[in-house]
């Protein structure tokens, strides 16, 4: 497995590219995948999107259900967020290519997520709170768009130093 370079910056064109259906169920989809997870968890995040790591395909990682037994890792391949609840929830948001900085962000409160899995297979899920939070962080990122787009007028960017211990467990972690 390799750690891949994670892009960074509001204004970098391949974190603000829509990205493309991927084609091919293949082995470069496979260890591509791979690589991400890797990248994603010694960076400390939740979750992570292709563009992150420089590839412009609709592809993401989610670490499902954080910190309880129950706790997996899911690629989403051409994912599509079938339904969204009217009722939304507000919740801390940071993210691994914007180091540094956390937001409070309104999401819709449960979602129902189409997507395929790494053979190819299609699969749905009904997701709530953060699992539904970080799925629709990561569908923004392969849309070209980030967290910060999503704030509400007069929203508080709290901005800590990078690599500051001051954060620990779920409000810490980058998606
Ligand atoms: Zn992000």
């Amino acid at each position: 497995m390799t750690k891949l370079k994670i892009e960074l910056g509001v204004d970098n064109p391949i974190l603000r590219a829509k990205s493309k259906p991927v084609k091919k169920f293949d082995a470069e989809l496979r260890k591509f995948v791979k690589d991400m997870k890797e990248t994603m968890f010694s960076a400390d995040g939740l979750g992570i999107a292709a563009p992150q790591v420089g590839k412009n395909i609709r592809a993401f990682i989610i670490v499902m259900d954080y910190n309880k037994k129950s706790e997996t890792n899911i690629p989403m391949i051409n994912p599509e967020i079938l339904e969204k609840s009217a009722e939304m929830e507000e919740g801390e948001e940071g993210c691994l290519s914007i180091p540094g900085q956390f937001a409070k962000v309104m999401r819709h409160k449960e979602i129902t997520v189409e997507f395929f899995n790494i053979d190819g297979v299609r699969q749905i899920l009904n997701l709530r709170g953060l699992n539904a939070r970080v799925v629709q962080h990561e569908n923004d990122h392969i849309d070209g768009i980030l967290f910060i787009d999503r704030l509400e007028a007069g929203a508080v960017i709290e901005k800590i130093e990078v690599g500051s211990k001051k954060r620990n467990g779920e409000e810490g972690k980058k998606i």
